[in-house]
């Protein structure tokens, strides 16, 4: 019975083809913007961003790790209607104090792309917050070290702050760490194949758009901006999937 149900699953799944591009969001700080800030748009208030994941969920949007999307691509395993991957960047207070509990009301996710410099600073992501993310479901995946960029350094640096950061991040958290995000977005085919090498699944980037299996190491992510709010980051996705 459970295996001519998996069977049917699996040829549902496989009818319908498994390379839907998938919309992978992009924050910073959840957090309102102090009047000093340099780049206020990186601030997202949390009201707003409650706000944002309850148009999802409204409109049956349902937050998964990159690791199930990729599953999906790449041998068609079971993803949600309407997938969405919510990440956030650099590893920052909010991003447990405030987003955490509107993701875990949800029962999504998030997927935390962490500078491994970070955890250093209890003003940021202290190793305590990233394991209760963990133990939400979270998924870990690694930006570096220093956040420099990449396409700057030298070969030996590049491969520490690829390489190393997947290293440090498995071994405090023993957790897979099988995706990368590019520092500001920048990368260039030798940042690419260092992030290849080190045994990275993927990588995520700052170009605008939704992500697909095309090139699993340049994925698109669509930024959300302070600015935003709930209508603009509305319009965003509506654009984007219409
Ligand atoms: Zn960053």
């Amino acid at each position: 019975m459970l295996g001519a149900l998996l069977l049917t699953v699996t040829a549902l799944a496989a009818a319908g083809g498994h390379d839907r591009p998938v919309p992978i969001l992009m924050y910073h700080v959840i957090a309102a913007p102090p009047p000093e800030a340099a780049y206020p748009d990186l601030f997202v208030r949390p009201s707003d961003f409650a706000g944002q994941m309850r148009w999802l969920a409204k409109r049956g949007y349902r937050g998964v790790t990159l690791r199930q999307v990729y599953d999906y691509w790449r041998d068609g395993s079971a993803l949600p209607a309407r997938p969405v991957v919510v990440s956030f960047d650099d590893g920052t207070l909010g991003q447990h104090a405030k987003a955490g509990p509107v993701l875990r009301k949800l029962h999504w996710p998030g997927v935390l792309n962490l500078k491994v410099r970070a955890l250093d600073s209890p003003y940021a992501l202290p190793p305590w917050r990233v394991r209760a993310l963990i133990a939400d479901g979270w998924e870990i995946d690694a930006h570096t070290i220093t956040h420099v960029d990449l396409t700057k350094v030298g070969d030996r640096q590049l491969w520490q702050e690829v390489r190393g950061s997947r290293t440090v991040i498995r071994r405090m958290f023993h957790v897979p760490v099988d995706f990368f995000c590019y520092p500001a977005g920048r990368y260039d085919a030798r940042v690419i194949a260092a992030v290849r090498r080190a045994g990275y699944l993927g990588a995520t980037t700052t170009n605008y758009g939704l992500a697909r299996p095309g090139n699993l190491y340049v994925l698109s992510r669509v930024r959300i901006n302070g600015s935003d709010g709930i209508a603009g980051f509305a319009r965003k996705l509506d654009d984007l999937t219409r």
